[in-house]
């Protein structure tokens, strides 16, 4: 329960404060007085990049959602550089986020519900033993049996410090610049990256369109998914979780995505959960067609638009219920049929052919809206 206020988390809130202390106030001072070499920023930026896609590659879409396998040296750098991230051990990370899937939006299950409010979500959350903070294990047991994920949970306390002030020091003493690689590689650099993965639950579940679903807060977010290496597309995330994609489209930005297919191309990875394009554009359509209804509604009634919908939604149904046909008959034809190469062919191109289908419609309906939108504003 979310009422009165729990005690403080000690430890984090003197984190948060040290952390910001050294990135807002000691850094830019020393940048100014001193100033910071090359190595610095490139360490910086190079752990900010290896220590983001470990959380968005390996944290979230191989861990949590299990949305492809990889083998163990892929597995070993996410958890070195996922430490990185100080975002804690992969099992409290994706217990967590578990519940925030199962329980997206509930103020009384999810650990950052943004209904709760926008700091909660980004920070509050960890700033108080909130009841809907606790860690549960039980979400976890599948990933438990893992030895690289047990050892990094028992020794996570002693890695972070080795890896967030050891490194950047270690490497600070090599071309003689403790202070700033400490300050850059190590205090701004988290400050950064730890807002930019914050962003998710409270600017990724206020702030962007739902083009997916509109049954929860999620909204896909363009700008969001340049800073956290492609999680910004949350709405498709929250509607299709096991999909090793959160932006679906081959321009979408997401290097999270880009780097498991190259990891797969290089035997790295395999078993990547894709979800059949024909279910996206459905789920899409539905949306569009949700937004061009409360079009109608909220104005005076047009015969022509209502007409076209109309035309467009039977068109739909079609569409779809003939691919549920074909669905039905693939699975009749059972896996003895689907092993001859013709008849297995013959089932892809009907697929695509319907998937091709619901495309064109997706663009229809696009420039419904389009024209609608202008229309309106030119009756105005
Ligand atoms: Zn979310
Ligand atoms: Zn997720």
């Amino acid at each position: 329960m979310l009422t009165g206020k729990p005690p403080l988390a000690t430890t984090n809130v003197v984190y948060f404060i040290a952390v910001h202390l050294l990135a807002l106030v000691a850094a830019p001072i020393w940048g100014l007085l001193v100033g910071f070499s090359g190595w610095a920023w490139l360490t910086a930026g190079l752990i900010w990049l290896f220590s983001g896609l470990s959380i968005t590659a390996g944290y979230h879409r191989l861990w949590s959602h299990r949305s492809y396998h990889a083998a163990w040296p892929l597995k070993l750098f996410f958890v070195i550089f996922g430490t990185f991230a100080l975002q804690n051990s992969v099992l409290i990370w994706c217990a967590r986020h578990r519940i925030h899937h199962r329980f997206v939006d509930d103020i009384e299950r999810d650990p950052h519900s943004i209904r709760t409010g926008f700091w909660h979500a980004h920070i509050g959350w960890m700033l108080r033993h909130w009841s809907t903070s606790e860690v549960d294990f039980d979400r976890v047991r599948d990933l438990e049996t893992d030895p690289l994920l047990r050892w990094q949970h028992r020794h996570y306390w002693i890695l972070t410090w080795l890896l967030n002030l050891g490194v950047p020091a270690f490497l600070g003493l090599l071309v003689g610049e403790v202070i700033g690689m400490v300050l850059l590689a190590g205090a701004v650099r988290l400050v950064f990256s730890q807002h930019c993965t914050f962003f998710i639950n409270s600017l990724a579940h206020s702030w962007g369109k739902r083009h997916y679903s509109d049954q929860n807060s999620s909204r896909d977010n363009g700008w969001l998914a340049l800073l956290t290496w492609g999680e910004g597309y949350h709405n498709f995330h929250h509607a299709f979780q096991s999909d090793y994609r959160n932006g679906e489209r081959w321009w979408h930005f997401d290097p999270g995505k880009w780097l498991i297919a190259a990891c797969s191309a290089a035997g790295l990875a395999s078993k990547l959960n894709r979800t059949p394009t024909f279910k996206i554009r459905r789920a899409r359509l539905q949306m569009q067609f949700i937004e061009l209804e409360k079009g109608l509604t909220s104005s005076e009634p047009d015969e022509t638009w209502a007409r076209a919908i109309e035309r467009e939604c039977q068109k739909f149904t079609e569409t779809v219920n003939q691919w549920q046909a074909v669905q039905a008959e693939r699975v009749q034809a059972g896996s003895a049929a689907l092993r001859d190469r013709w008849r297995k062919r013959a089932f892809r191109s009907r697929f695509r052919e319907l998937e091709q289908r619901l495309n064109a419609q997706v663009r229809r309906l696009a420039s419904l809206q389009r024209d609608w939108y202008t229309n309106k504003a030119g009756t105005l």
